[in-house]
């Protein structure tokens, strides 16, 4: 999957909470989510089918969103920039885990 269908995918997440009021419409925002959206194949990248080990992992997802509603709920401004960080990282993952190869367990 591409980089920039991964953006896409993190933006429309965040778009819709944030209609929600879940989170406020910044700049800072959108940076957040458009780095965390690329992070897991900066981590891991691309480079043949196997590349999806731990930071690409249904274990590594929980604990990206068990981090990102912590840091949302306690951690200020930039708890919040992280915890959207943690959203379009969890959003990468979840359409990783809907191609073919899926998502390693860990
Ligand atoms: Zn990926």
């Amino acid at each position: 999957m591409r980089g920039r269908t991964h953006v896409a995918g993190g933006l429309a997440v965040y778009g819709a909470l944030a209609l929600l009021g879940v989170f406020s419409f910044t700049v800072w925002a959108i940076i957040a989510v458009v780095f965390g959206a690329l992070l897991p194949d900066m981590l891991e990248p691309a480079v043949d089918y196997t590349h999806r080990k731990f930071f690409h992992s249904w274990l590594f997802l929980i604990v990206v969103i068990v981090a990102g509603f912590v840091l949302k709920l306690f951690g200020g401004f930039v708890g919040s920039l992280i915890a959207l960080a943690c959203l379009g990282y969890a959003v990468h993952l979840l359409m990783d885990s809907r191609t073919p190869m899926g998502l390693p367990d860990k």
